[in-house]
């Protein structure tokens, strides 16, 4: 299957022919195929290589084929390649110890779950056991997951043909730049948004919530890092109302925003933490919550009802110790965020200040978002088939975007250096150049 001999031709046909697809109609064939990768290229089976400035679903923080890893992971499969939950595993132990060493101080307990969408599931799980109570509060500019009550909790457009869980209500969040609260300024956004959310939380029966679940940074939503004070003031009405604080850092968490997790830049401490992504960069399917002692001990004579076959995986185990690992010696977060700030965030804001196409840039770290209007007087959203255009003008010249509505999100690994930050955002700039000219 992996041998060279394939043309992208005869893989697609094969995909087409037997595999269903996430998000779509399966009548066409998937556009692109890939046969391998290194640090932050890819290759496909015809020989095009691309930059990838998309972190596949942005998850491959620490690029493709890090050495320490994929050894990691080939040792671990020489040793055991599964093993039962129920069991201690020095490796899956490591795991937890590593992550739990990068949390804040207080969270020492994991619980690993196979992605994100389940490590919310099961967050929400033990705030509505631990509280007693019912509801769960997120935004609707939000992505949670495709399970259950995760894609319930989601606010997007997934949530609406699949809402068959219950108990879940959501709330607008901010978003200075198409602000649903009239506001011009930060400090209005978050003063108007923590109103809004405080009066939703009184208006449902704050007896009846469990927790407020948030992404720290709204991710796919249009990567909406909060204005300050808001993440603390959802803390103070959480804590008025004595409802649970669960923070997604499953797409922001593990350097994607320079820090280990984002709600670092925000001086707040939630009560559960759910990851996935970033923490073994998608080596292996692995995702999990890390628990407040608190809420850890409310389980010490109490069953957690629920499990999973293959929670703490040990090939994802030992994908996680490396990963984390590897970040620390090579100072990957460190390293996300010097580029975020002194490359990726200038250049972007330059291609602002050049193009009439981009509404707004914003971000942290190597996690972006420009934002492309028809009109920036008016903010209305680039439309769709221009969109496609712009995708496709991308793909042509070699660079990997993630497109998401009328937005780029330029997310790419953590690794990436300041010549393939300007090698990406030129072909951005040319694009864009284009799009402008028809
Ligand atoms: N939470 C956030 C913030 C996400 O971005 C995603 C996936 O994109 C998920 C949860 C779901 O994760 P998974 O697809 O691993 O189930």
């Amino acid at each position: 299957v992996v041998g060279a001999a394939l043309s992208n031709a005869a893989v697609i046909a094969a995909d087409h022919e037997h595999v269903f697809h996430s998000w779509s109609a399966q009548g066409s064939p998937v556009p692109l195929a890939f046969a391998g990768g290194e640090g932050v290229e890819l290759w496909d089976h015809d020989g095009k290589r691309y930059l990838d400035f998309s972190s596949q679903l942005v998850n491959v923080t620490i690029g493709y084929q890090h050495p320490k890893v994929v050894e990691a992971i080939q040792r671990q499969a020489a040793t055991l390649t599964t093993i039962a939950p129920a069991h201690a595993n020095a490796t899956r132990s490591l795991a937890a110890e590593r992550i739990a060493g990068v949390a804040p101080d207080g969270f020492e307990k994991v619980f690993f779950t196979n992605g994100g969408a389940d490590a919310n599931e099961n967050a929400m799980r033990m705030a509505r056991l631990v509280t007693g109570r019912d509801k769960i509060v997120s935004h609707y500019r939000s992505y949670h997951g495709n399970t259950g009550a995760a894609v319930v909790a989601t606010g997007d457009w997934r949530r609406v043909p699949n809402e068959f869980a219950r108990g879940h209500v959501h709330a607008f969040g901010p978003y200075l730049y198409r602000s649903e609260f009239w506001a011009t300024t930060p400090e209005q956004e978050t003063e108007r948004a923590l109103h809004h959310l405080e009066r939703v939380v009184q208006a449902e029966g704050p007896a009846s919530i469990a927790a407020i679940l948030l992404e720290s940074v709204p991710g796919t939503a249009g990567v909406l890092v909060p204005p300050p004070g808001y993440l603390a003031g959802v803390r103070a009405i959480a804590d008025r109302y004595g409802l649970l604080l669960i923070l997604d850092e499953v797409m922001a968490g593990f350097g994607r925003t320079g820090a280990w997790f984002a709600f670092e830049h925000f001086a707040v401490r939630p009560d559960l933490i759910t990851f996935a992504k970033g923490v073994n960069s998608g080596y292996v399917p692995v995702g999990g919550v890390i628990i407040s002692d608190p809420v850890a001990a409310a389980f010490d004579d109490r069953i957690f009802p629920g499990g999973l076959t293959y929670s703490g995986h040990p090939l994802a185990a030992a994908s996680i110790v490396a990963t984390i690992d590897a970040m620390r010696d090579e100072g990957i977060v460190e390293h996300a965020a010097s580029i975020g700030e002194d490359h990726l965030g200038p250049a972007l804001r330059d291609l602002a200040a050049r193009h009439a196409l981009v509404g707004e840039v914003r971000g942290l770290g190597v996690f972006w978002a420009v934002e492309l209007v028809e009109d920036p007087a008016t903010r209305s959203p680039l439309p769709p088939a221009a969109m496609v255009r712009i995708k496709a003008g991308l793909l042509e010249r070699g660079l990997l975007p993630f497109v998401q509505d009328n937005r780029i999100h330029v997310v790419p690994p953590a690794v990436i250096g300041a010549e393939d930050v300007a090698r990406g955002v030129a072909i951005i700039d040319e694009v864009l150049t284009e799009a402008e000219r028809s």
